[in-house]
């Protein structure tokens, strides 16, 4: 059988890991006397993952879940040898073309046509300056400035070319795609969405083989399977964004979306008495500073919620609120500001 290869070339594309959990579940099993209820934890990702089912049926599902995280998890890290995302990144290194399967493509062009939707804001390029502040390492740091700054002028989405391939007699309509760029000191890094993404492939694995209601947790990114079985939603806390708070500031309930939360507590250093966190202003190549403490998103798709709250938290309430009043699906942005006050926008 013939395969008719063609290409797409993607001129403009609009538009992104890791924390601590955020968001903390709680499950109330409201007058459920009988009912089964399980929590699966594993450590993925560089953070807890937690699979909270209701049926035992789901079992098989929900294992077989688990072992396609440890695959996406081999796409997307950006600092295992054996990744994807390090081949690719190593490939640019060499000012090399390299071909990507169809959920690193995916992830790259949502993140690509997010980057040019909020005019740079979410930025998936600043894989260099990132690397600089080291949130993830033992000995995070302020980076000199001018070695910050040559870090910077290798950064920038546009610089990113996607070529779409697509296999005409194939079951599969995208079975990845081509990425280059001109600037081989880039980097990608797609910390800013990537749990996201991948919360929302396990949850459309789990519906596939049949699961009705679950609540998956990939460190603070949360996503709902239906509702729970007494029919109510599942309740999340708002943590208090404060350094180890236990607290919530206030509580939501969601049924098959996801809630992902970005904020200034969840990676972070202080040095000099200066609290530095992981959200970068990609402008600038240092921590946002603002009044923003955390932003948390509600939405259907939970790898977009995952951008949008990286985004929303970089570009402040006032983008955030163009964009839901703009935003043809369902959705609701809470920020929590540092004077404790909440600012609320939704569509629903
Ligand atoms: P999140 O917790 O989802 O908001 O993502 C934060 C992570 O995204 C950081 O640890 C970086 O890996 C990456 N990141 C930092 N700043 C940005 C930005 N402006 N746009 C996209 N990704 C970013
Ligand atoms: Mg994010």
């Amino acid at each position: 059988m013939k395969t008719e290869k063609k290409r797409y070339k993607i001129k403009e594309f609009s538009t992104f890991f890791l924390a601590l959990p955020v968001l903390f579940c709680l499950l109330f099993c409201n007058g459920c006397g009988k009912s089964f209820q399980k929590t699966v934890t594993t450590f993925a990702c560089d953070t807890v993952v937690t699979i909270t089912y209701y049926d035992k049926k789901d079992e098989k599902a929900v294992n077989d879940a688990l072992s396609y995280l440890s695959e996406l998890e081999l796409v997307f890290s950006r600092t295992k040898e054996n990744s994807e995302l390090y081949a690719l990144n190593e490939a640019l290194h060499k000012g090399e073309d390299f071909v990507v399967g169809k959920d690193l493509y995916q992830a790259l062009v949502m993140s690509y046509e997010a980057a040019k939707e909020s005019d740079g804001a979410f930025d998936f390029t600043l894989g260099n300056v990132s690397d600089l502040w080291n949130f993830t390492g033992e000995t995070p740091h302020v980076p000199d400035a001018a070695v910050l700054a040559e870090a910077l002028s290798h950064t920038g989405y546009e610089k990113i070319h996607l070529e779409g391939i697509f296999v005409t007699d194939a079951e599969e309509s995208n079975p990845g795609g081509i990425v280059s760029s001109e600037d081989a000191s880039l980097s990608v890094d797609l910390g800013g969405m990537a749990k996201g993404y991948m919360g929302q492939k396990l949850k459309e694995q789990l519906m596939e083989a049949g699961v009705t209601s679950a609540l998956l947790n990939l460190g603070g990114n949360v996503v709902a399977i239906g509702k729970k079985p007494d029919g109510t939603k599942f309740q999340i806390g708002i943590a208090k964004p404060e350094k180890d708070s236990s607290e919530y500031v206030s509580t939501v309930g969601i049924a098959n979306e996801a809630a992902v939360t970005s904020g200034i507590y969840q990676r972070y250093f202080e040095e000099n008495g200066k609290w530095y966190h992981h959200i970068l202003d990609p402008k600038t190549g240092v921590p946002v500073e603002s009044d923003v403490a955390s932003v948390t998103v509600i939405y259907r798709d939970s790898g977009m919620a995952d951008i949008l709250s990286t985004t929303m938290f970089v570009t402040g309430p006032d983008y955030a609120e163009t964009y839901v009043k703009n935003c043809p699906q369902d959705i609701t942005v809470i920020y929590v500001m540092k004077d404790g006050s909440l600012k609320e926008f939704s569509n629903k």
